[in-house]
C-alpha cells in the first residue's frame, strides 16, 4: 500500500499547514473499511489565516494579464496529466472508485478544466458600446474571494471545476473538500504551487459543515460555489443570500432517461448502465428513473440482465474491476434502506439488492422493475447503485411524468427518430441533457441543473459569468447637459 498520509491537513498561503487541535477526521479506504490517513478540521485561527492570505494575494493575481494567469493553469494541467497514475491511485483511496474509472475520469477531467479555462483566461474582456458621440465600455472584474465546497464523489474534479474558472477570472479560492474525501484537493493545491500560482490564491481547509458555514457567512467572502445535496444547498444558498453573495449551486437529482420503442436497445442499456452504476451509482446527474416503452420493456430488461452478468466487482486498485464499493458505510446503509423501501413499496427486485459479505462497503448493482411514479425509490435521490425501471405508453405521458419532480439536473432520450429526440429533450425540465448517450460532461459544455437541482453553471464559457462581474463606464465626449 502506498503512503497516502498527506504532509499536513491544510494548504494555506502556498504551504502545508497542520493544527492537530482541530477535530480528527479519519480517511477510510472504502474497499477495506480501514483508516489509511488522518486529517484535522480547520480551527477558527486557520480559517482566519486562509482568508487573510487570500485577501492579501488576490489583487496582484487579478492585476496580472489573463495570459499570464492562464499559463499557470495550463502548466498545472500538464503536471496533473504527467502524474495521472499517482493521482488516480489517491482518488481511488479517497473514494473507492475503481482505477478503471479514476485513470480516465478524475485527474484528467480536472486537467481538462485547468487547460480549458487557462486557454480562455487571456480572452476575457469587456466590450466597447458606441452611443453616437458618447460611449460606454465594460470591464470584466474578478469577484474577489470565492469559497468552493465539495461533495465526496469527485474530489479532484470538483476542486478543479471550481478553481479553474475562478482563478482564470482573477479570483482567489478557498476550497473545503468533503470531510469524507479530504485528500485529493491538497494535491491540486500542491500542483498549482508547483505550476507557479502565487501563494494564497488556491487554499484548502479541511472540515465538515462547521468549517464550511463560517466560510459562507464571512463578509470577506464574495462568492460561494457548492456541490452537494439539496438540503445543504438550501442552507448555504440562504446564508449566502443574507449578504447578497454570488452563488453556484450544483445539487442533487432524480433524473429521467427515456427509452422509446425505436431505440437501439444495446445503446439504451449501455446508457442506463453508465447512468446508474458508474462510480457505484454515486453521480449527481444519474438517470435513475429509466422510462422504457412498454413494447420493449422485456427486451430491455433481458439485455440489461445479460450485461449485468459481466460486472467485475472487487478491489478497486485492480484495473480489471469495473464496480467498486460505495464511499462509506453510512452511504451504503442509506442505499440498503432504499432497497428495503423499494421491496416494501411493491416494486419488483429484478437484480441485486444485497450488501456483499466481507470487508468494504460493497453492494450489488441493483435494478427494480415495475416501479411506479409514487414509490419513494422513484421520487427520492438514493445516490447509490439502484436503477428504477418504469414503463410508459406515449410521448406526452412520459414527458409529464419525467418532469413531475422537484429536481431538474439531467435528462436523456434514446430514440432513432431525429425529430422526436429534439422535441422531447426540448420539453424536459433539466439543465444537462443527452440524446442517445448518458452522463458525458466535457468541459466545453455547460453543466448544472434547473429547479431544485441548482443555480448557475459550471464548465464552458458560461462559468465565466459566474466568476466575474461587469463594470460599465459611461464616457461623455461633450459638455454636460443639465436642466439648470
Ligand atoms: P452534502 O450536502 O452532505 O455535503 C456537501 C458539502 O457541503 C460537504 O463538503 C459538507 O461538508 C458541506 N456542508 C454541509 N453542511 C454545510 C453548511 N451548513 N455550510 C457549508 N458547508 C456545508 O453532500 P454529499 O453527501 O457530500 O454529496 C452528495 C450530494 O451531492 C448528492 O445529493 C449529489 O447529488 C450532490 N452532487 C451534485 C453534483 C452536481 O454537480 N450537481 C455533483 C456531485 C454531487
Amino acid at each position: 500500500m502506498i503512503d497516502i498520509q498527506p504532509e499536513a491537513s491544510h494548504y494555506i498561503n502556498g504551504a502545508y499547514v497542520e493544527d492537530t487541535s482541530g477535530t480528527a477526521i479519519p480517511v477510510i479506504y472504502p474497499a477495506t473499511g480501514a483508516a489509511v490517513a488522518r486529517v484535522h478540521a480547520a480551527t477558527p485561527a486557520l480559517i482566519e489565516q486562509a482568508i487573510e492570505a487570500a485577501r492579501t494575494a488576490q489583487p496582484a493575481w487579478a492585476a496580472m494579464s489573463g495570459t499570464e494567469r492562464g499559463r499557470i493553469l495550463r502548466r498545472a494541467a500538464d503536471i496533473i496529466r504527467a502524474r495521472n497514475h499517482e493521482l488516480s491511485v489517491l482518488e481511488t483511496y479517497d473514494t473507492g472508485k475503481p482505477m478503471q474509472e479514476t485513470l480516465v475520469a478524475d485527474a484528467t477531467s480536472g486537467a481538462d478544466a485547468l487547460e480549458y479555462f487557462g486557454g480562455l483566461a487571456g480572452s476575457l474582456t469587456g466590450e466597447h458600446i458606441p452611443l453616437g458621440g458618447d460611449w460606454v465600455y465594460t470591464i470584466r472584474e474578478a469577484l474577489g474571494l470565492c469559497v468552493g465546497i465539495g461533495a465526496w464523489n469527485y474530489p479532484t474534479q470538483i476542486a478543479c471545476w471550481k478553481a479553474a474558472p475562478a482563478l482564470a477570472c482573477g479570483n482567489a479560492m478557498i476550497f473545503k473538500p468533503s470531510e469524507v474525501t479530504p485528500l485529493c484537493a491538497l494535491k491540486v493545491a500542491e500542483i498549482l504551487t508547483e505550476a507557479g500560482l502565487p501563494d494564497g490564491i488556491f487554499q484548502v481547509l479541511q472540515g465538515a459543515g462547521e468549517v464550511g458555514a463560517p466560510l459562507v457567512t464571512d463578509p470577506r467572502v464574495d462568492k460561494v460555489s457548492l456541490t452537494g445535496s439539496v438540503p445543504t444547498g438550501k442552507k448555504v444558498y440562504a446564508a449566502a443570500a443574507a449578504q447578497m453573495k454570488h452563488v453556484t449551486m450544483e445539487l442533487g437529482g432524480k433524473s429521467p432517461m427515456v427509452v422509446f420503442e425505436d431505440a437501439n436497445i444495446d445503446d439504451a442499456v449501455g446508457g442506463a448502465i453508465l447512468g446508474n452504476f458508474y462510480s457505484s451509482g454515486q453521480v449527481c446527474s444519474n438517470g435513475t428513473r429509466v422510462f422504457v416503452h412498454a413494447s420493449i420493456k422485456d427486451a430491455f430488461l433481458a439485455r440489461l440482465k445479460e450485461r449485468l452478468g459481466s460486472v467485475v466487482i472487487g478491489d478497486p486498485l485492480d484495473e480489471a474491476v469495473n464496480f467498486g464499493p460505495m464511499v462509506s458505510e453510512a452511504q451504503r446503509a442509506i442505499t440498503l434502506d432504499y432497497v428495503a423501501q423499494g421491496k416494501a413499496g411493491g416494486a419488483t427486485l429484478f437484480h441485486g439488492g444485497k450488501a456483499i459479505e466481507g470487508q468494504g462497503f460493497y453492494i450489488e448493482p441493483t435494478v427494480f422493475s415495475d416501479v411506479t411514479d409514487d414509490m419513494t425509490i422513484a421520487r427520492e435521490e438514493i445516490f447509490g447503485p439502484v436503477m428504477c425501471v418504469l414503463s410508459f405508453e406515449d410521448e406526452a405521458e412520459v414527458i409529464a411524468r419525467a418532469n413531475a419532480t422537484d429536481y431538474g439536473l439531467s435528462a436523456g432520450v434514446f430514440t432513432a427518430d431525429l425529430t422526436r429526440a429534439h422535441r422531447v429533450i426540448g420539453q424536459l425540465q433539466a439543465g444537462s441533457c443527452f440524446i442517445n448517450t448518458y452522463n458525458l460532461a466535457p468541459v466545453e459544455a455547460p453543466f448544472g441543473g434547473v429547479k431544485a437541482s441548482g443555480v448557475g453553471r459550471e464548465n464552458s464559457k458560461a462559468a465565466i459569468e459566474h466568476y466575474s462581474q461587469m463594470k460599465s463606464v459611461y464616457v461623455a465626449m461633450g459638455p454636460v447637459d443639465a436642466p439648470f
